[in-house]
């Protein structure tokens, strides 16, 4: 049974072997609520990506050929470890993050659920069966493997977003390599020793640690990975999109969101100032599906705005189960952040509460930031219009519904978006007119389920979906098969 214990090192995982760096580089894991050092981390380099490729390359296979049902075995057994381990992962968890055990319980416990959920798909794995014109001929479709598939991720949730794609990835039968987030080594080197105990054979499942330039675009590059799969910023995302469509790899990308969340005249009030709340801060607002646009109808936005800075001032920032959340995740996106909010209220905007990092005692030298609201903000402006990450969220007052929906769907991004209203007919029509990959009544612009798809319109993703059978999509391709038998009779 492994040891969940943090090492000094935290070392790549290739081959079956646990091992630094092959140039011998590390770097600094700080703890977000301390800005102490944790443990070095093994900085790669393209060396280890290419020994990575080429353990994988041999070793996917013969995992090919097992069969699917029989993968879904070793990856139940990966999430029965899991679950055998929970608090020991949710404390790794908390502490590369600094969320609280809770959170992390939480978040642990969402991707125990995705592996059981991904195990299960062992015994589906649907394909198509049909008809033919031809007689005795029988026409089907089913799923193959795309060979080596390569899984860069972000650092908000990470033992989850280590799932979402880890567990798809390995049950259509490629051999995977994570490029963990330099920021959060720690619970993805975790899941590969669990991986490693459920025996998954050498090769198939390996880890990766160090920084984007240096140990995630050989990844992208090398023509060995046959697909990537990239959560992460837009930026990064145009880059590999760019790179890995030269060589014609398939590539899944879950970008940003700016989502919207909006109240109507005839809002639950007190519920939409919850799920206000829930879905700006929470995470410290490290969401890709974070609601960073609050549209309010004239009519309550006093109303709301009073009941929401009212609830706001209640929370309670720090790494106690009893907080509302925790610090972001290193210095430079706090101090990238809070620039955008001085650029903000340079430019007109009002900062209701927040807008400054919390540096009292209790909060020390941690990257807490002050749950953030803002308003007269136009919805051209900068900070809109762009992902901050953080917990900052912007109200808009909106006229009436035909404003809101236009506002809302008016952003580069179209990942998430919910709206607050007791009338069915209003409900509906947000559904049906709102650009987004997730729409939610009466909650958060976040949540998501492993049974159901999960990723967004424009700059927010490029079609893929994570999560629920489409994740199969990702990691499989489709061969269309025609048998013929009794061939010459009629
Ligand atoms: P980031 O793009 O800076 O980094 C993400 C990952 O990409 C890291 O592992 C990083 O090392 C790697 N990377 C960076 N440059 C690279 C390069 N040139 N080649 C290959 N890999 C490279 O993002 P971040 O700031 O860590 O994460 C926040 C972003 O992630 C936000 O935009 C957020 O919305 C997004 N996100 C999206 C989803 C989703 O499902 N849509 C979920 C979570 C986070």
């Amino acid at each position: 049974m492994p040891v969940l214990k943090c090492p000094a090192v935290v070392p790549n995982q290739i081959g079956g072997v646990s091992a630094p760096a092959l140039l011998g580089g590390t770097f600094a894991k700080v703890n977000p609520a301390d800005g102490r050092e944790i443990c070095q981390v093994a900085r790669s380099t393209v060396e280890d990506v290419h020994l990575a490729i080429a353990r994988a390359k041999q070793a996917q296979p013969a995992w090919a050929a097992l069969t699917v049902v029989r993968r879904g075995e070793m990856l139940r057994q990966i999430a029965m470890l899991m679950r055998e381990h929970r608090e020991t992962l949710a404390s790794l968890v908390s502490l590369e993050t600094g969320k609280s055990q809770k959170d992390a319980l939480g978040e642990t416990d969402a991707a125990i659920e995705m592996g059981f959920f991904v195990a299960g798909e062992g015994r589906r794995f649907y394909g198509q069966t049909t008809t033919s014109a031809v007689p005795n001929r029988t026409a089907m479709v089913m799923r193959q493997p795309l060979g080596v598939a390569g899984l860069i991720i972000a650092a908000n949730t990470p033992i989850a977003n280590v799932a979402w794609k880890a567990f798809p990835a390995l049950l259509c039968g490629n051999a995977a390599i994570l490029k963990a987030s330099e920021d959060t080594p720690i619970s993805a080197w975790a899941f590969g020793e669990l991986a490693r105990e459920a025996g998954v054979p050498d090769g198939v499942y390996q880890t990766l640690h160090g920084f984007g330039e240096e140990a995630g675009a050989p990844l992208v590059e090398h023509p060995d990975v046959a697909v990537v799969s990239f959560t992460g910023s837009c930026e990064v995302g145009r880059w590999i999109a760019e790179t890995a469509g030269r060589r014609l790899a398939k590539v899944c990308l879950e970008l940003g969101g700016k989502n919207p969340l909006i109240v109507c005249d005839d809002a639950d009030l007190q519920n939409a100032v919850t799920w206000t709340l829930g879905s700006a801060f929470s995470n410290a607002g490290q969401r890709c599906a974070a609601g960073s646009r609050i549209l309010v109808f004239d009519a309550v936005y006093d109303r709301f705005t009073a009941l929401l800075l009212e609830a706001t001032h209640k929370l309670k920032v720090g790494t106690a189960d009893t907080d509302d959340f925790g610090p972001v995740i290193n210095e430079q996106q706090m101090h990238n952040m809070l620039a955008s909010v001085a650029r903000a209220r340079e430019a007109g905007a009002t900062v209701l509460t927040g807008g400054s990092r919390l540096t009292d005692a209790s909060h020390g030298t941690g990257f807490f930031v002050a749950p953030t609201i803002l308003e007269h903000v136009g919805a051209n402006d900068e900070i809109s219009r762009s992902e901050l990450f953080g917990p900052i969220t912007i109200l808009y007052r909106v006229r009436d519904f035909e404003e809101a929906v236009t506002m809302a769907n008016d952003s580069p991004f179209g990942l998430t978006a919910s709206i607050h209203t007791q009338n069915i007919n209003r409900a509906m029509a947000f559904v049906g007119r709102i650009q987004a990959g997730v729409a939610v009544v009466n909650g958060g612009t976040y949540g998501s389920e492993p049974h159901m798809p999960f990723g967004g319109l424009r700059q927010s993703g490029n079609g893929w979906r994570e999560a629920g059978t489409q994740a199969l999509d990702v990691y499989s391709d489709l061969k269309t098969v025609y048998i013929n038998h009794h061939p010459g009779q009629v």
